[in-house]
């Protein structure tokens, strides 16, 4: 290749991998957008571009600045780059793992005299290293996209990845029995390869396109979960709970597995934010919210239904059992107190059970469920009370 067009493919490497730190840079320090993954994907383009800025001065001479500390800057990049997608899915971290793979890298590499005449060998180490990082980062990645998105979906947006780990395997196989391939395999011999230069070109397009769209689900998985969640408490709010509903309602249409509602509504809550104030009114919102969290199991939906009243969606729940859970929340709550300064704030609740019953819609049975709990409103509190749809008998059971 012309030195002239070796300098362009160099200088337009540098553009992107230029533009993309700058890019994740304002993500992080601007917009704050997971600023912990993006700092760590804005040095990987640094990394990656000093490494590359430093093969482009390789000569015959030996050169620890040139192979060894360039290789090792274009593997930092790729480990950070790993690092970056843990911090962003919320995974463990495997700095330890990664910097003894690192450390086992350079101390092979350093067996040898960083020169042209050894380029075989550390190339294929360099490229095995890489491989393992990549390979592991898009692993990685799938695993966590799962959560988000169908199994496929999350292999298919981190293929890139396992197409690069891969493509590594194969520098690495094609040089151990081909190294009079050298020049055209890697960029050992100074940039020359156009075959190299583009590789480089779409290998930092592509991870930092990976990147940003696997940022971007991550993003849009934060933001309809807010949408979906109270605030105060953590726990689902009104947003959420009708398409739960339906979606309970849907099973038991199909498969007969009957479910319950709860409503429960804090006693004379008005009193608690006249007498200690409003902090001491949400402390008492939050401990309802965890108490009951900590009582339920995990397939129960629990939705702060307004202010100081919550829904609970008991699947494959019959009357009894639903009775059952609201007499054991309804006795954990009287069991404790919320410490606010120096009082204690005895809490009670007033509760409404309705389970599911053939020509009744959700929206009614909702409605059932919050006339029963107004019936143990009127029947003096601290109650538990149901409304059947026939007849609108009701039962209570009193604390
Ligand atoms: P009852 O036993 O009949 O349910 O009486 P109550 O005082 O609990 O009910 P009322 O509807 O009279 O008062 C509810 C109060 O809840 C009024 C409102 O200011 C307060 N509230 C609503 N949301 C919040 C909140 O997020 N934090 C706090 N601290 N108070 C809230
Ligand atoms: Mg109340
Ligand atoms: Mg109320």
């Amino acid at each position: 290749m012309e030195h002239s067009q070796s300098i362009i493919f160099v200088q337009f490497f540098c553009l992107i991998g230029t533009s993309c730190t700058i890019a994740w840079a304002i993500y992080a320090g601007v917009f704050k957008i997971a600023p912990n993954a993006s700092w760590r994907f804005a040095l990987a383009n640094i990394c990656t571009v000093s490494g590359v800025l430093l093969y482009t001065q390789r000569t015959d001479s030996i050169s620890y600045l040139y192979w060894f500390i360039a290789d090792m800057a274009v593997l930092l990049g790729f480990a950070l780059v790993r690092w970056g997608c843990q911090h962003l899915f919320k995974q463990t971290t495997s700095y330890l793992f990664d910097l003894v793979l690192l450390a086992s890298c350079a101390l092979l590499m350093l067996l040898v005299p960083p020169s042209l005449d050894y380029a075989v060998y550390l190339v294929i180490v360099m490229s095995i290293t890489a491989a393992i990082l990549i390979s592991l980062t898009g692993l990685d990645n799938a695993k966590a996209s799962k959560k988000h998105m169908s199994m496929s979906n999350a292999i298919l947006i981190n293929v890139p990845f396992l197409i690069m780990g891969a493509l590594f395997v194969i520098r690495a196989m094609a040089l151990f029995y081909s190294p009079e391939d050298l020049a055209n395999l890697s960029a050992a011999d100074k940039l020359n390869s156009p075959m190299v230069m583009w590789s480089y070109i779409i290998l930092l397009l592509l991870t930092n396109l990976v990147l940003y769209g696997n940022a971007l689900t991550r993003l849009v998985f934060k933001v309809s979960r807010l949408v979906n969640k109270d605030h105060l408490t953590g726990l689902w709010n009104r947003h959420a709970l009708l398409d739960k509903l339906d979606e309970v309602d849907a099973l038991w249409q199909r498969n007969g597995s009957a479910y319950s509602l709860l409503v429960l509504d804090v006693d004379h809550f008005k009193q608690v934010n006249d007498t200690y104030g409003h902090m001491a009114g949400d402390a008492v919102l939050k401990h309802t919210a965890m108490l009951m969290q900590h009582s339920l199991r995990k397939i129960d939906f629990i939705c702060r239904y307004g202010g100081e009243e919550f829904l609970i969606i008991l699947p494959s729940t019959n009357h009894e059992e639903a009775m059952f859970v609201a007499k054991k929340i309804q006795s954990q709550i009287n069991n404790t107190s919320v410490k606010w300064k120096h009082h204690e704030i005895a809490i009670t609740l007033s509760i409404g059970t309705a389970t599911c019953k053939n020509h009744i819609s959700v929206e009614q049975l909702l409605q059932l469920a919050d006339e029963a709990m107004y019936l143990a409103k009127n029947a003096g509190r601290n109650t538990i009370c149901t409304k059947e749809p026939e007849n609108l008998e009701f039962n209570s059971s009193k604390h």
